[in-house]
């Protein structure tokens, strides 16, 4: 993922282009002033800008343009929002100002602005005054973006002025020119001035951190000599362009090396500053440090891979799993087929394990398992499989066989290998299995068809006490004990026999609840509860999960309703499956229920997970895109478990990711979980995402990811999932009590 704003080379040049107005204005503070008023206006597309500087604890307005005239010259700094920017030590964004807390609410009633950002002008440690800009109700909202050219627009402003000073020959400089100056000082960005030869001739306070040098032994030197070697062409060749002025500006990401040896990435922008003669002078670089990002970019690609792997294989015993053993069927086709040879697909069950299971316990039975894949394993050729597909079955490919004859030996070596007894617990003991046999092209010519019939081959081979069968017609009737639950649950869906659970979703800072997510649950007249697990992928295989779902949406919209006709309005969130995204009926069907129940589509959610986007990526899209249009949000659940590209994501229209309960569980234990959840936050605000917490069950999570900045959290701290009428009462409950607590 690259988070490289493109355009911040162009808008930097824009910015200079204000530096060289600023020049021109020389000392004169009232010029100077309107000039960064009316820049910052015109480059977010603002409605008011003002500046204002700190007099003992007030702050005082020193110029102000447009809707910003209406406010109060001056007012405490304790109760102004810019205290909470110099808290942070950086520029500040209030998308909703209306019902953002931080603001003085009699400053933001005079102004009447919608949103804000407010860039702190610090002076060491303290804080000299602030530069704001804001929108009203009617005009654009100004985001992330804009905050970041308020950054760069500060810091380059600030170096305007202290060249300005220096060109005009050391001419005293006035107090407030001092003090916008001070920018330079106080600027979160690390800003390095070069001339013409690269060497530098001045740096702020940052890039001494950033680097760890004293801006002493900085200047003086050419910044080459911090840079990475592998980075070292493309820099010089960037620059040279430049110097040659063929180019203005230009924007990358490179690593420095620090002064104590670490590595520190940056994302640094240029620009070239011409003299009075419009010749080359300086190049002033603009230095953010992505560190962190980039390390959590590599936490999240390594975790990938993990993903990848333990998408792929069993867990217990390491060796494929069954997704993987599919794979592998697939490709031994492709395969036969060229070379007109067969293969043979098995499955082996063991008959007695889960008598050990039961009378020794999982972690003798998880010895036998592991022990038995070795053998299994080392019994067959190295170009054959051999997969754990769950539980005590083993799948087994030997490709380019023969016929019969030459799979009976491969049988027998596998069956001699289990014969001697495997010691657990110092228990000697014996194993037996049964194993079907399908062949390719003779039982079946894609891997469904082989796997279910080497399965029907391996429950004769139990019921007829042999070690081993081949597949034969005349074994093929249907599995009884599924045809019955799909019965079942067909009935179950018609009559109302699912139910839906509700588990709400807050705002972590404060605690306001901002949605729910409808979790189904099937109320069986015998078995009692049953839980989703336990369903849906047996409604998936059967197609069940298309009027599954639909039902699903009806009833929860017939909730949001209920809801809405008491006066609270909760967005509702419904968890989709593949299959509904390659149904291209259901962006009407859904149109159709809203209709029914009269509900605005921003009230209902998708989730997805990262895996279901991708099963089939172009007719997935359609959908999405529809249902997109329509109004309806889209959520990504189980994030950081999947192994999509994330460039790709970004394409699709997605407004929220979910952090999966596994990192968050896993964040006080495990250094990566926490990069991972660190990441994902990040990473959602920088392609502008919602971000929701997943699973967060304890008080200490909580307050961990609200110092994070994770804006939403869902989990049993909060509340478990309950039904409709629990629900209401909770929401009553907590009402009556202080909401913010
Ligand atoms: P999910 O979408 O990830 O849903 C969240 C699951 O995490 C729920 O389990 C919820 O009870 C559980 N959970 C919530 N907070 C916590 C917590 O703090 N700690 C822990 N340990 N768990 C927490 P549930 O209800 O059993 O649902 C399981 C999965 O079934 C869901 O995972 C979702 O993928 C699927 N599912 C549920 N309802 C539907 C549905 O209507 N349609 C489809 N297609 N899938 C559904
Ligand atoms: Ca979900
Ligand atoms: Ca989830």
């Amino acid at each position: 993922v690259r988070h490289t704003h493109e355009g911040d080379a162009e808008r930097l040049s824009r910015i200079v282009e204000t530096q060289r107005d600023i020049v021109a204005a020389g000392n004169d503070l009232d010029a100077v002033t309107g000039i960064v008023l009316a820049s910052s206006c015109a480059l977010t597309g603002a409605d008011g800008a003002m500046l204002s500087f700190v007099e003992g604890d007030e702050l005082v307005t020193h110029g102000a343009i447009g809707i910003a005239e209406r406010g109060k010259r001056r007012r405490p700094l304790a109760a102004s929002v810019a205290r909470h920017a110099i808290n942070s030590g950086r520029p500040l964004l209030v998308e909703d100002c209306e019902r953002d807390d931080r603001l003085d609410r009699e400053m933001q009633r005079a102004i009447g602005d919608k949103s804000l950002i407010c860039v702190p002008l610090f002076q060491g440690s303290s804080v000299v005054g602030a530069l704001n800009v804001m929108s009203s109700p009617t005009g654009k909202t100004l985001t992330e973006d804009d905050r970041r050219t308020m950054e760069m627009l500060s810091v380059v402003l600030s170096a305007a002025v202290s060249s300005a000073a220096e060109t005009e020959a050391r001419r005293a400089q006035t107090e407030a020119l001092g003090r916008l100056r001070l920018l330079f000082e106080g600027a979160s960005m690390g800003i390095v001035r070069s001339n013409r030869e690269g060497i530098v001739v001045e740096v702020n306070p940052a890039v001494e951190e950033m680097l760890g040098y004293p801006a002493e032994e900085l200047v003086g030197l050419s910044l080459r000599e911090f840079m990475h070697p592998d980075d070292l062409d493309h820099s010089i060749a960037l620059f040279d362009e430049m110097i040659a002025g063929r180019k203005d500006t230009y924007s990358l990401e490179r690593r420095y090396r620090r002064k104590d040896g670490k590595l520190m990435w940056g994302h640094s922008t240029a620009v070239l500053e011409r003299d009075a003669e419009g010749e080359p002078w300086h190049v002033l670089s603009l230095i953010e440090n992505i560190t962190e990002r980039k390390l959590a970019e590599e936490a999240l690609v390594r975790q990938s891979e993990v993903n990848q792997h333990q998408a792929l294989h069993d867990a217990l015993t390491g060796l494929p799993n069954r997704t993987l053993y599919n794979e592998r069927i697939e490709q031994a086709i492709r395969q036969a087929a060229r070379r007109r040879t067969r293969l043979a697909v098995l499955i082996m069950d063991l008959d007695n394990f889960k008598e050990v299971n039961d009378s020794l316990g999982h972690h003798a039975g998880d010895t036998l398992l592991t022990e038995l894949g070795t053998r299994v394993r080392n019994a067959v050729r190295g170009a054959d499989t051999v997969a754990r597909l769950g539980g005590d079955e083993f799948g087994i490919l030997l490709s380019e066989v023969g016929g019969r004859e030459e799979v009976v030996p491969a049988i027998e070596r596998i069956c001699h290998a289990l014969e001697r007894p495997i010691p657990v617990q110092g228990l000697p003991l014996s194993v037996e299995a049964s194993i079907g046999v399908a062949l390719f092209p003779d039982d079946g010519t894609d891997a469904e068809a082989l796997l279910q019939r080497a399965d029907v081959a391996m429950y004769a081979a139990k019921e007829g006490n042999s070690p081993y069968s081949f597949y034969d017609e005349a074994l093929d009737k249907r599995d009884p004990t599924r045809v019955m639950l799909v019965g079942e649950l067909r009935r179950a869906i018609e009559e109302r026999e699912l139910i839906l659970y509700y588990q709400p979703k807050a705002r972590l800072g404060s605690g306001e609840i901002d949605s729910l997510e409808a979790l189904l649950r099937w109320q069986h007249p015998e078995r009692g509860l049953i839980y989703p697990d336990a369903f849906i992928p047996l409604a998936q295989q059967t197609g069940l999960i298309v009027p599954l779902t639909l039902r699903v949406v009806d009833e929860a919209l017939e909730q949001c309703r209920r809801f809405l006709d008491r006066g609270t309005r909760l967005p509702v969130a419904v968890n989709l499956s593949s299959r509904n995204l390659l149904d291209p009926e259901f962006p009407d069907q859904i149109e159709a229920l809203l209709e029914r129940w009269e509900v605005d589509p921003a009230m209902l959610r998708f989730e997805l997970t990262e895996s279901t986007m991708i099963a089939d990526p172009i007719r997935t899209r359609e959908v999405l895109e529809r249902l997109s249009t329509l109004g309806i949000q889209i959520s990504i659940d189980d994030f950081g478990t999947g192994y999509s590209s994330l460039a790709y994501l970004k394409r699709l229209p997605v407004n929220e990711i979910k952090i999966d309960r596994s990192f968050v569980m896993d964040m006080h234990a495990s250094e990566d979980s926490a990069t991972i959840v660190r990441s994902i936050i990040d990473l959602g605000g920088n392609l502008g995402l919602s971000v929701v917490a997943e699973g967060v069950e304890t008080k200490e999570t909580w307050d961990e990811l609200e110092a994070l900045g994770c804006p939403l959290a869902q989990g049993y701290h909060l509340s478990r999932p309950m039904p409709a009428d629990a629900l209401a009462d909770w929401l009553d409950g907590r009402a009556a009590r202080d909401p913010v607590s």
